[in-house]
């Protein structure tokens, strides 16, 4: 059966989301986008790139098409290191895709597995003090994983202020090809 996935680059042109100099999440991750893409039209199914835009409006793309399940591609920031995959809280089938595409990019990338998570707005997880002064009962739920229809999952695949992993993998579109490869089984054969 073919199945139909809608993958979307983190943020936008106008607000690229973290930056390192002329570097963004939204540029390396356009990169990955079309290499997931294209990978999962090689193998007979149908991917959707989700466009450029606002956040809202690529999340009403997704939810006009309804496809099987969808993908948004991030860096991280905040200081760490390593790749994580986010899923709607208390999606079961949210959760299972993200631990999917998890381990199988572990196959690839030599770095931190930091896991899956739950994917609270700025990570203030209810009921826990994730900084000082985190008031409890204002936690959000991430927008695209809470108001996309289908299972969704945020792929964050390493630290864009972290130096050492900015020369890792900036550029390097070799990592960059194996990890789409790896995104595009952990989706299409869960393992
Ligand atoms: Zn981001």
């Amino acid at each position: 059966m073919v199945r139909r996935i809608a993958v979307s680059v983190g943020h936008n042109p106008e607000d690229p989301g973290f930056k390192v100099s002329n570097v963004s999440e939204y540029s390396e991750m356009s990169v990955l986008v079309g290499m997931v893409v294209q990978k999962i039209q090689r193998v007979g199914h149908e991917a959707y790139h989700v466009g450029t835009g606002e956040l809202e409006e690529k999340v009403d793309y997704i939810n006009a098409i309804a496809p099987d399940c969808s993908i948004e591609l991030h860096l991280n920031a905040g200081g760490g290191h390593g790749y994580e995959t986010l899923h709607y809280p208390g999606s079961v089938q949210g959760k299972a895709l993200a631990a999917s595409v998890n381990s199988s990019v572990g196959l690839v990338l030599n770095s931190r597995n930091r896991g899956i998570k739950e994917g609270w707005y700025r990570m203030d997880r209810p009921g826990v003090e994730d900084y000082q002064g985190d008031v409890d009962g204002d936690e959000n739920i991430d927008y695209f994983l809470a108001q996309t229809n289908c299972p969704a999952i945020i792929f964050e695949m390493y630290f864009l202020d972290n130096a050492e992993e900015r020369a890792k993998y900036i550029g390097a579109l070799s990592i960059f090809d194996a990890v789409a490869e790896r995104i595009v089984v952990g989706i299409l054969n869960p393992i």
